[in-house]
This record gives C-alpha cells, structure tokens and sequence, in this order.
C-alpha cells in the first residue's frame, strides 16, 4: 500500500516509515525540518521504497496514498513552546490538511494525538472515556488544545462519513532517534548520565510518567490501521508508572554512572501523575507493551553512547 507520513524526519514519523518500508509499503515521508533531523530522513532515503517529500504541512498538499498518518508537530514541551502560534497553526491546519488529502483519495488516516489532551488528570489511571483537564491559557495549552482540536475534526469527518480518522493517544515514548536536545526526560537522564552530569529532576521528582518503548507503540499504530472498525480514540502507552526519581535510578542503573541529582523549579502545567488505561488495546487490538523500562533504556544508552561525547 501506499503510506503517507508527516513528520517523516521527526522520532514516531522515521520509526513509523521504517516499519512500513520493512512491511513492504511504499512511503512518502513528508517533513520540513521544524524539530525533525536530516539524519533520520537520510536513513530512510536507503530504502527503495521511500520518497521524500520537504514540505510545511500547514500549507495544503496534495499526495496520492491508500493511507495518511499524520505525525508532523513538535511534541516535546521546550520545542512545542518555543513558538507557541506555529504550534497551535501544525496542529489544526496540518491535521485539517492531511484529512482533505485522505478525503480527497478516500485514504484512510491516522492522527496522532496525545495524552497531553488529559492535561493534568483528576482521574488516575486515563480512561479514554476522561474528559480531560486541560488549562487553556497556559504555556502547555498550545499543543494540548490544538491536539484536542485536531480529535475534534477528526471525528467531524468521521461522523460526516468523509474520512476514516482514527485517533491514537500516544503516552510518553522514547528510544533511538530521538533528538539529543530532545528536552524530555528519558533522553535528558541519559545523556547527563553518560557525560557524568548530574541528572536534572524538575519540582521533587515525585510526578509520574509511564514509558513506552518506540517499537511496542508503533506496533499499536499497525493495529489500530489494520482493526476492521474504527475504534474511536485509543490510548497506545505503558501502563508501568514510575516517579522521575525511581526513572533516574533506572537510569543511573543502565549506564553504571551514579551521578548526583540537581533540583529544578517543576515547569508550569506540569502534570502530576499520567498513565495509560489500556484496556481497549488489549481488549480490540490484543496489544499491550512487550518492551521492559530496562531493556528500552539499554537499546537506547547503545543509540545514545556513542553520541553522547561529540
Ligand atoms: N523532567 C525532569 N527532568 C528533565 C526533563 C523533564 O524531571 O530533565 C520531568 C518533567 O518535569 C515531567 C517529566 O519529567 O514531569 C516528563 O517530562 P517530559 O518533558 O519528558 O514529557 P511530558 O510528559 O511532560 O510531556
């Protein structure tokens, strides 16, 4: 089949295209290098079955596929802040975009939402049926809302009978090909760790995440491409939680480097505590995480050693 991906360049959107490509299909990888590498588009390009495609998906496109996965947006807080408007325009515009393209080839999509659209959750594990509790002014609100947005038009054309949209809420994810000054937590441990610096652990270290590695969620994504109904949205992450102090033990653990820990003010909006309620994957999708916390941390220290010292 033929596979449109946005944000080719960016961690999901190399990941995504290169299990494609392994499966097969032909992909063309659209990007134009906001927070996507060059690297991660050049390694693609080995691929016979690869086509890039530079472009700014807030600018209509027009690109003749059997699916449109929609992943281009800058997703770690630093980036995503760094120019909030930008970010709000990906958002919308880049979701709007991608459904007229499906529409207009009678593609189905894939829209790549979040588990930012909770904000911070007053109910513990998220349920995809939790509403959410999301600041709209703060500094966070950019993405959260303009995500929260890009579900609505989803289910818009879905309900219209225009587009087979299917939502898929992605919880914290990490492994290779993740930008080094990527700014979340997983990559900033384990570059501090491997460079002897202290590690930096914002508020107490108290707030939880819970970690996905990059193969078991885009083994998510297949799934929920390949179900024969559309699911409605379907949160894809680890339901395993960890504060970000047990995560920087973790750390220190795989690396062999017990470095000190320097407290940082905890970033506005910062949620508390998130974790995915995967029940309607496993239950629809048979799937659930294979991957441990220690083994994704030991794939991706043997990604990041080596450029950890340049
Ligand atoms: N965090 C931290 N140190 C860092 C980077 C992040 O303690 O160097 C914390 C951050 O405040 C948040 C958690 O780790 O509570 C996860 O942050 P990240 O930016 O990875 O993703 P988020 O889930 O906030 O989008």
């Amino acid at each position: 089949m033929r596979y449109l991906v946005t944000g080719a360049a960016g961690f999901l959107g190399y990941h995504l295209s290169a299990r494609l490509l392994r499966d097969g299909h032909q992909v063309v990888g659209m990007d134009n290098f906001h927070s996507g590498t060059e690297a991660n588009i050049q390694a693609l390009a080995a691929h016979a079955g690869f086509r890039f495609v530079q472009h700014d998906v807030t600018v209509p496109y027009d690109h003749a596929v059997d699916v449109v996965c929609n992943l281009a947006c800058p997703a770690s807080p630093p980036h995503y802040q760094k120019d909030p408007i930008y970010t709000a325009k990906i958002a919308f515009l880049g979701t709007l975009h991608a459904l007229e393209n499906a529409e207009r080839h009678q593609a189905k999509l894939l829209q790549a939402s979040t588990s930012e659209i909770y904000g911070d959750p007053l109910v513990h594990p998220q349920p995809e049926g939790y509403l959410g509790n999301v600041n709209s002014v703060g500094p966070r609100a950019c993405y959260d809302e303009g995500k929260r947005l890009a579900e609505t038009i989803c289910a818009d054309f879905q309900r219209l009978g225009r587009v087979d949209a299917r939502l898929v809420r992605i919880f914290n994810t990490y492994g290779p090909n993740m930008r080094l000054d990527d700014g979340r937590v997983v990559t900033n441990f384990l570059l501090q760790a491997l460079r002897g610096e202290a590690l930096t652990v914002y508020g107490d270290g108290s707030q939880t995440r819970s970690f996905c590695y990059v193969d078991d969620l885009i083994e998510g994504f297949v799934r929920v491409l390949a179900a024969p109904t559309n699911l409605g949205p379907v949160n894809l992450g680890n339901p395993q939680e960890f504060t970000m102090l047990e995560l920087a033990q973790a750390v220190q653990a795989e690396v062999g480097m017990v470095t000190p820990i320097q407290y940082r003010p905890l970033p506005v909006d910062d949620p508390k505590q998130r974790c995915p309620d995967i029940a309607k994957a496993r239950t629809h999708l048979q799937w659930q995480p294979a991957v441990e916390l220690a083994e994704g941390l030991r794939r991706t220290t043997a990604y990041l050693r080596p450029l950890s010292q340049r």
